[in-house]
């Protein structure tokens, strides 16, 4: 993972610092008053230059009140808490922290293993909420996990490095800065919601029987965070969506139209299921599947409606591929409609990763409903079936299909006409490059096949390799 230089939007602007100490801890013999120093100088190295809060978190049961005072005299929070409820109580932080603090901003997380825990809920969230820059450090380093970030250092070497620059007179800058303006400054039991001014009291507080009953029913009584807010409704188009582009792609092999349904009445019913929604802005179509037994009557009754249809074996990586490039030539607001049953599991992780760099309005329509949610933050879902059996409505689109064409991804074929699109997958020339791309594919799975499996085991504990 590359450390990439701050964006000038976020040069200036807040950063707020989680950090797990359980996870990574102040190696034996390390000054605790050098950690923020520390932070800062990695942080100013990259270009951020603004004001940094900092919140430490763990078991601070066994801690040294020696270490505490250190850790405070910079201005970091201290808080106390159990191990297995960290995740739930970061989340709920940041979520707290967005609310309080407009974009931009950029957010720390200093763990090996938090962001592992919190991937799914603020990989969701960063999808929607864009503008905070995420930045981690981890005991192990380069990492490549399935949030979105823009820095990733090893957390020993950061307080190393940053240690043998940061001279005596920058940490006392800080201890003095820290004494005039310590109303933030505090310690905090996240247990029992005890906050103390003073490490005395916070420690007697550890140390106490109802602490240490509270402590014990926490252990206890976790669960699985609960993040049900974020099920996908069918919401109205945000204003910014009502009247921008929409671009459709459509896996005609998973969502196929059911037998003898009139293919001319497919854009009128995606269109209408938008227009339900509130999108009236001009919508764009592309099929893509094996349309080699397609029907030419099919075909026809399709691009009559301005609908582009696209030979192709390799859906998926069409779509990842088409979908990039309709980033890059239309910036937001746009919506992006998938219409595919290939979305879970691995297609979701890499548009998931795109969608929190970039993030555009995404709406899904398949033949089921999915037994989980997805990682991917979309605004409404159809199932496919019900979409099509809207009531037949005119369409005005058959004049408007002058862009309409087809298209042979295997052999970079296009064509005007269905006869033409037709001759040409039937033909030996079609065959023959089809037959040829399917050895070069055998050769890349085989090759493939070890960064596949690592990437399936990955799944389990919740890193992600990046690979395509
Ligand atoms: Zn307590
Ligand atoms: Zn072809």
């Amino acid at each position: 993972m590359f450390n990439y230089k701050a964006k000038p939007k976020y040069a200036n602007a807040k950063t707020a610092v989680w950090w797990d100490m359980n996870c990574c801890p102040v190696p034996e013999g390390y000054d605790a008053g050098r950690v923020r120093p520390s932070i800062e100088g990695a942080l100013k190295e990259l270009g951020y230059y603004g004001p940094v809060t900092i919140t430490a978190m763990g078991d601070l049961t066994e801690a040294h009140p020696h270490f505490l005072q250190r850790l405070s005299s910079t201005g970091i929070v201290v808080q106390h808490a159990v191990n297995a409820r960290l995740a739930t109580l970061v989340f709920n932080d940041l979520m707290e922290f967005k609310r309080n603090n407009l974009p931009p901003a950029t957010i720390m997380l200093i763990s090996g293993k938090l962001d592992g825990q919190l991937n799914f809920p603020l990989g969701r969230n960063q999808q929607i909420q864009s503008g905070y820059n995420l930045v981690l450090a981890s005991s192990s380093g380069g990492s490549l996990q399935r949030l979105h970030h823009t820095a990733d250092w090893r957390w020993k070497t950061l307080l190393e490095a940053a240690a043998d620059s940061v001279s005596q007179d920058t940490t006392t800058s800080y201890v003095l800065r820290k004494c005039s303006s310590s109303t933030l400054s505090s310690f905090v039991c996240r247990a029992c919601k005890f906050t103390g001014l003073s490490v005395a009291s916070f420690t007697s507080h550890l140390s106490t029987e109802e602490h240490k009953k509270t402590d014990k029913e926490e252990k206890k009584n976790f669960s699985v965070p609960d993040f049900s807010p974020f099920i996908t409704m069918n919401d109205q188009a945000a204003p910014e969506y009502v009247n921008s582009k929409t671009a459709v792609w459509w896996d005609m092999d998973t969502c196929p139209l059911p037998d003898g349904y009139d293919a001319r009445r497919v854009r009128p019913s995606i269109e209408g299921a938008l227009k339900d929604l509130g999108y009236y802005g001009p919508v764009t179509i592309s099929a893509m599947g094996n349309l080699e037994n397609a029907h030419p009557h099919v075909l026809q009754g399709l691009s009559s409606t301005g609908i582009l249809l696209q030979h192709t074996t390799r859906v998926r990586s069409y779509i990842y591929h088409d979908l990039r490039m309709f980033k890059v030539d239309n910036p937001p607001p746009a919506t992006i409609m998938l219409i595919s049953d290939q979305v879970e599991p691995v297609l979701s992780i890499f548009l998931s990763l795109d969608q929190q760099k970039s993030y555009y309005n995404l709406v899904l329509a398949r033949t089921f409903t999915p037994p989980s949610m997805s990682c991917l933050c979309h605004t409404a879902e159809w199932l496919w079936q019900t979409l099509l059996a809207r009531s037949p409505e005119t369409t005005s689109c058959v004049l408007r299909n002058s862009a309409s064409s087809f298209l042979c991804g295997s052999c970079n074929f296009t064509a005007l006409s269905v006869t033409d699109f037709s001759r040409h997958l039937s033909s030996e020339e079609h065959k023959k490059e089809v037959s040829s791309s399917l050895i070069s594919l055998l050769l890349a799975c085989i090759s493939l096949h070890f960064s596949l499996s690592k990437l399936f085991e990955s799944f389990s504990t919740g890193v992600f390799f990046y690979q395509v």
